[in-house]
């Protein structure tokens, strides 16, 4: 596997264990029939309690089941689920950084002892209820809204695009609380058989194909107030969680770029043309160094990442960054290795046209990339340019 500049060789026991463990677990259960999935639409949900006893959903967190690994361990499981499949590596996103994430973060104990076992064994699925039809890039201006009555409270709205709503048993909505002053964001712990509720699923997708994505329809849902998140009050609940997940999808586009590398770097030197493998021509050897080169660079990006995330220095503005390159380069590059397999690489039988697809959804959600140049550019200026 591409480390071009040995960077795997500072990692520890139990970062080299677990990344061990994700890629066999990717080489065993999801490489042989991601193909299928993916042309099917659906997503292997048999492994949902397998990726849970090898502990891959939040395993970065502490107590609760969570072993509290390192952030590179986690950063590292990423990029082997998404050597498999982005929807893989999005199944474990959401409900590691998107649902146990806020629960430990801001819940109460009760909300903590009674979840936090059950997500982690995936014996129980959550996603993450933030955008909506009319409001995406822009979730502050969310409408969905949730009135006190008696004690607790009835929610209504509707979120879409949301990650696995269908199969969950668990979604965490953000809506504005209206019995408030300022009508803050709050989040609700709202299980999906509460009457009221619908998770209809979203069956149009070119992209993300081996994931489940759903909306969510709130009709007079009533939550007693023991299902509201007491830690947090505002944005910074919703985005304090995309900081997590984004971290993640900035290590996890580096496997679905490697995975495409290591596809095309086999093919070419097994395909002969003009009486030799096509490895041996200037043009081709020129994509393969591209393509290590700009891996090589998000991987030292996302290791460096690592480091300040544990010393506690890492700023959501760092993450931006590295969510934005990352995917770009996974995106760019997947579709150059797509092109070294010919006509093969338009099929599912090759992983690089399946990398591309998912990345037209990577670049898009948890911040599009323009989002994030956004970001940055405020950073680097102190001008917002968002309107
Ligand atoms: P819009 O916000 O309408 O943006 C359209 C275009 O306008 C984009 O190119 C955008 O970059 C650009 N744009 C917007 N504002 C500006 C601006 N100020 N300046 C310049 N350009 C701008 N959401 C969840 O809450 N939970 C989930 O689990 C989840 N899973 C998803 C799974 C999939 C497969 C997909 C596709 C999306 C998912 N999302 C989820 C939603 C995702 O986060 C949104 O699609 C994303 O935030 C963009 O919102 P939008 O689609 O409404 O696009």
């Amino acid at each position: 596997m591409l480390d071009f500049v040995q960077l795997e060789a500072d990692l520890d026991q139990e970062e080299r264990l677990i990344r061990d463990t994700a890629r066999e677990f990717v080489e065993e259960h999801v490489k042989p029939d991601i193909g299928e999935h993916f042309e099917a639409g659906t997503f292997p949900k048999e492994l949902i309690p397998t990726m849970g006893e090898l502990g891959f959903y939040a395993p970065n967190l502490e107590g609760y089941g969570s072993p509290n690994v390192s952030e590179t361990a986690y950063g590292l499981l990423m990029q082997e689920l998404e050597a498999g499949d982005s929807g893989l590596r999005s199944m474990a996103s959401v409900q590691g950084a998107l649902v146990m994430y806020p629960i430990h973060a801001y819940g109460s104990e009760a909300q903590k002892e009674e979840w936090l076992p059950k997500l982690g064994q995936g014996e129980a699925v959550g996603c993450f209820g933030l955008t909506e039809p009319e409001h995406g890039s822009n979730p502050s201006s969310m409408e969905t809204d949730a009135e006190a009555d008696g004690d607790g409270y009835v929610i209504n709205g509707s979120k879409t695009w949301i990650t696995n709503s269908p199969i969950s048993d668990v979604a965490i909505v953000w809506a504005r609380d209206r019995s408030a002053e300022d009508d803050p964001v709050r989040g609700f712990l709202v299980e999906t058989d509460r009457d009221g509720i619908t998770t209809n699923k979203i069956t149009e997708k070119l992209s993300l194909r081996a994931s489940i994505t759903g909306e969510i329809g709130l009709n007079d849902v009533y939550v007693p107030e023991a299902n509201v998140l007491p830690g947090v009050s505002g944005m910074k609940g919703p985005l304090s969680c995309l900081t997590q997940a984004r971290y993640g999808i900035a290590w996890g586009a580096i496997g679905a770029a490697r995975d495409a590398f290591e596809e095309a770097r086999q093919y070419a030197t097994d395909r002969e043309q003009f009486g030799g493998p096509i490895a041996q021509f200037q043009l081709q050897q020129r994509k393969l160094a591209e393509m290590a080169t700009q891996i090589t660079l998000s991987q030292l990006l996302a290791y460096r990442l690592a480091d300040l995330k544990e010393r506690g220095d890492l700023r959501p503005q760092h993450v931006s960054m590295a969510k934005r390159n990352n995917v770009r380069m996974a995106r760019d590059q997947a579709r150059v290795a797509r092109e070294m397999l010919g006509g093969n690489g338009i099929t599912t039988d090759y992983s690089p046209m399946r990398h591309m697809a998912n990345m037209e959804t990577v670049y898009t959600y948890e911040g599009t990339h323009d989002i994030h140049t956004l970001i940055l550019g405020e950073d680097l200026t102190g001008i917002p340019a968002y309107q």
